[in-house]
């Protein structure tokens, strides 16, 4: 008999898991997205892409490597850049060699390197002094999300899997303890399975099977230069994680993002996953992050982006099954750094294959009052 499988939200994760889906004997597969076919307004449309793989939550580590090697072989997915974080106290440098540590033990290499080093792989955003410590990771990188979620939806569409755009999804369909079906637009379209993968607008769409997501939509500052004279080489991503500043040079321009203002929770949803630039606090912070360039290097916004993603109270995605009702399924709070790798990690648990993300279970936060995990992951976005 043939499974129908419904994914909700087509950003570069609910594309992911179609994508994988379609692959699946006996799997029909049918997307929807409130967004029209040619625009990507939610996170993913948004995302400068740094890709992190070293993570204290050694899940998140096989994640993370499973979607780089899904990313390299698409074209122009991924740049294996390498990144460099640096260290501006003792501190700092004793979290980086712990750091360095760590990431041998998972097998991804890591070396810690001169300050100078690290000031010859990227002259224009590491200065040559105040920096006390520099951790080399060159299996870190940019991934192109929409040029991933582009070829994804296009295999999995090739696969068989029907896309719906234009229209939410208003309704899921419930009889007993079982999902049945979603209402979209006018459509009704039966499921046995519903994966939600909406990003930060998750916990409407959950809501509407009575399901509490415990997920906060934040406000996110990164701000982009004006383009370069000419192009150049990409850099290596540069980080400093005592600072939550991280920054790049794409070879048209610098971006750089902060989280080292007080968290900024978005109320106010449009069907755009950003809001207007707030300044205050958020321009404090920029500014700081700014300064810690090479004064010869600082540059100045030319773009402020407000945009918006989701925090949940341990950081870490809510992935696998959802609720008390059978077939219901959440892909929610996952970066871009780790998306395709959950969505072949989730296709397989719905498949039955012996589960490698358990401790991604939204069931984790069974028991807590919705209001206290709320507080608890906006507590969590600086940290
Ligand atoms: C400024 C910024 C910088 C970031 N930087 C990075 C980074 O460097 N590295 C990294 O790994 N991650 C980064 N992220 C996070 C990353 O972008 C997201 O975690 C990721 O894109 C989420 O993908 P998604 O598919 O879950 O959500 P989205 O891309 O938001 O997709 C959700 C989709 O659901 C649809 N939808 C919503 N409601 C409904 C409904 N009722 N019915 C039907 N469809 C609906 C939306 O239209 C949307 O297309 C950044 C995010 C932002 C905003």
């Amino acid at each position: 008999m043939t499974r129908q499988v419904v994914v909700l939200g087509a950003g570069i994760v609910g594309t992911a898991i179609a994508e994988q889906l379609s692959r699946r004997p006996g799997c029909a597969v049918t997307v929807v997205d409130q967004r029209g076919p040619d625009t990507l307004p939610g996170s993913t449309g948004h995302a400068p892409g740094f890709v992190g793989i070293l993570s204290d939550e050694p899940t998140l580590v096989e994640l993370a490597l499973a979607s780089v090697e899904i990313y390299q072989k698409l074209q122009s997915g991924f740049d294996p850049l390498g990144a460099v974080e640096l260290a501006t106290s003792p501190t700092g440098a004793e979290r980086l060699a712990a750091r360095a540590e760590a990431a041998v033990a998972a097998g991804i290499p890591a070396i810690l390197i001169d300050p100078a080093d690290a000031a010859a792989l990227a002259p224009r955003m590491v200065p040559h002094q105040g920096i006390e410590a520099a951790l080399h990771l060159p299996w870190d990188g940019a991934a192109h999300a929409k040029v991933i979620t582009a070829a994804l939806a296009e295999r999995a569409a090739a696969a068989g899997a029907r896309f719906v755009f234009g229209n939410p999804v208003t309704a899921i369909e419930i009889r007993g303890e079982r999902i049945v079906g979603v209402q979209v637009g006018d459509e009704q379209l039966q499921a046995d399975d519903v994966v939600i993968a909406c990003g930060i607008w998750g916990p409407a769409v959950s809501a509407l099977a009575g399901v509490d997501l415990p997920l906060v939509p934040v406000v996110h500052a990164y701000i982009y230069s004006a383009a370069h004279a000419a192009t150049r080489q990409p850099s290596p991503l540069i980080r400093w994680p005592e600072h939550n500043v991280y920054t790049r040079d794409d070879g048209t321009r610098y971006g750089l993002g902060t989280s080292n203002h007080a968290p900024l929770i978005a109320h106010d949803l449009t069907h755009r996953a950003e809001l207007p630039w707030p300044g205050g606090d958020l321009d404090d912070a920029v500014t700081a992050a700014l300064n810690l360039l090479p004064a010869e290097h600082r540059w100045s916004p030319n773009e402020h982006l407000g945009g918006v993603l989701s925090i949940t109270p341990d950081k870490a995605p809510l992935l696998g099954p959802l609720g008390q009702l059978d077939g219901l399924w959440s892909a929610e709070a996952i970066w871009v750094t780790h998306a395709a790798g959950a969505a072949k990690a989730l296709v397989a648990q719905m498949f039955g294959e012996p589960s490698t993300i358990a401790s991604l279970a939204p069931a984790r936060f069974a028991g807590s009052s919705p209001e206290a995990l709320r507080r608890q992951a906006t507590a969590r976005y600086r940290a």
